[in-house]
């Protein structure tokens, strides 16, 4: 590893030890920045790398609410405004009882490389709280009701409202926050500031929302893989994928590839895997995602009424078909570890895009690489969801509604474009194929330049 970078991140693991997600996204991106750091004196002498792995700024706050049986409740809430170099703060807001600043600085940090490779100019941040939808702090078992939702999100923007702004920060939706909770937390922003501008991402289409907004991660992911599968000459007729997860990533990542011929035959939730030798049909996952998204119920319930499903309770997806072609973590960090990836090398996977940010272990990645499979890291495959974003911001700002079909021509153009950058970068450092240094470095320099042109 290169002297600068090395020194950078033993001086970050001193002060962050409590952080073992953000060390673990730090040290992924720094120990693959040796070539450029080289080829570029001026970010060492500039400390761009010091600079980058501290957030411009973080906000903590207290997010008092009332439930449903008028008992009051506190949860923490949060914004990482990581680098706005080029652009606003943008990214996303988890709902979950696993976020903590080390989650979020890690998802933050990601994003401003990620933000950067889809050529669009935005900034890098993330936020949420460790507020739980799922859960009802009265009554076990049961998931907060829609009221206590709404009041929670209230709560929430009553505080960050002043943090943010459509030239300033520009948040979107991540775990647990979807299109209920963007509106809710989008009410509260008009009413306590008295302006309507775009504040937020991944609004519903009443008020500034964009067309293929809830469907852009997913579908991305997918044009994403599409790209390297083009490098082989391949594409996904008759393929069979594993996907991991059953939210918004995972059910319209499961809906492209099905259209593009491929055979879905897992998705996964926290109740367990669902697999379908034969495949998934686009009525079975209107199924789900009606399940997801209007029941907000679990997979184990669904799967009787799915032709030919077998459900294991509590499984993950990636030990159970016999043959894999390619693979689609789509859930959550850490989620496919070495065991997993020894798995499905041994049973023909040829190809993993992340839909999730950073699922794969440090050990997975390694045997990836190792085996020269094609891999996406999600911070190029995944962002085709903040690249839309990006489209909803242009939208507002003009007050015009794209067609569908011109954001989702603008989408694939852009994981086009992003998968050629990554490609392109890791084959001039001289590691073709490899595009988690590709995705890296093209999403650092530009980072890196602004940084430098700007001043300390
Ligand atoms: P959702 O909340 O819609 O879906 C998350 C899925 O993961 C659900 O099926 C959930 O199960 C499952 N899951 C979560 N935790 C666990 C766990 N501990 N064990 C098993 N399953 C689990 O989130 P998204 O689809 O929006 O996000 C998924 C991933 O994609 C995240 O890493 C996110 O950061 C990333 N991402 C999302 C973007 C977006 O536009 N939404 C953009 C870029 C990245 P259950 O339904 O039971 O909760």
């Amino acid at each position: 590893m290169n002297n600068y970078v090395e020194t950078v991140l033993t001086d970050l693991k001193s002060k962050n030890a409590d952080q073992p997600e953000f060390l673990q996204a730090a040290e992924e991106v720094l120990s693959t920045l040796g070539p450029v750091i080289e080829a570029h004196p001026e970010y060492r002498e500039n400390a761009v790398l010091e600079r980058l792995v501290e957030p411009e700024r973080i906000i903590m706050f207290r997010v008092p609410w009332m439930d449903d049986t008028g008992v009051i409740r506190i949860n923490r809430g949060y914004r990482v405004q990581f680098n706005s170099a080029i652009g606003p703060y943008k990214g996303g807001l988890r709902f979950d009882p696993t976020v903590n600043l080390s989650v979020l600085k890690f998802l933050g940090f990601e994003q401003i490389f990620k933000n950067s490779l889809t050529t669009l100019p935005l900034g890098g941040g993330k936020g949420g709280s460790d507020f739980n939808p799922k859960q009802s702090p009265h009554t076990p078992g049961k998931r907060c009701s829609d009221r206590e939702v709404m009041r929670f999100c209230q709560s929430f923007m009553t505080e960050l409202y002043r943090h943010v702004g459509p030239n300033t920060d520009v948040p979107a939706g991540d775990m647990n926050v979807g299109g209920r909770e963007i509106g809710y937390l989008f009410g509260q922003y008009r009413k306590i500031t008295n302006e309507w501008n775009g504040v937020l991402t991944g609004k519903a289409l009443s008020f500034g929302g964009s067309l293929i907004r809830p469907e852009a991660t997913g579908y991305g992911c997918v044009y994403f893989a599409e790209n390297m599968l083009k490098t082989k000459k391949d594409n996904f007729e008759g393929k069979a994928c594993v996907i991991s997860g059953s939210g918004n990533v995972a059910s319209y990542a499961a809906k492209k590839l099905i259209k593009l011929g491929a055979k879905v035959i897992t998705l996964s939730d926290r109740s367990g895997a669902l697999y379908v030798e034969n495949g998934l049909t686009i009525a079975d996952l209107k199924k789900i995602i009606n399940l997801k998204e209007v029941r907000r119920g679990e997979l184990s319930e669904i799967a009787p009424e799915i032709d030919g499903a077998k459900f294991f309770a509590g499984a993950k997806v990636w030990q159970i078909a016999k043959t894999i072609d390619c693979a689609f973590p789509c859930a959550r960090q850490n989620e496919l570890d070495g065991e997993d990836a020894a798995y499905l090398l041994k049973h023909g996977c040829a190809l993993v895009a992340e839909g999730a940010n950073m699922p794969s272990t440090p050990e997975a990645v390694a045997a990836f690489l190792k085996a020269g499979i094609l891999y996406a890291p999600g911070k190029a495959a995944n962002a085709g969801g903040v690249a839309t974003s990006g489209l909803e911001m242009s939208q507002n700002a003009e007050r015009l509604y794209w067609a569908a079909k011109t954001v989702d021509d603008k989408l694939r153009e852009i994981m086009a474009s992003i998968h050629d950058n990554a490609f392109e970068a890791a084959a001039k450092y001289g590691h073709k194929g490899n595009y988690v240094m590709g995705a890296n470095i093209a999403g650092f320099a530009k980072v890196a330049d602004a940084m430098v042109a700007q001043g300390i």
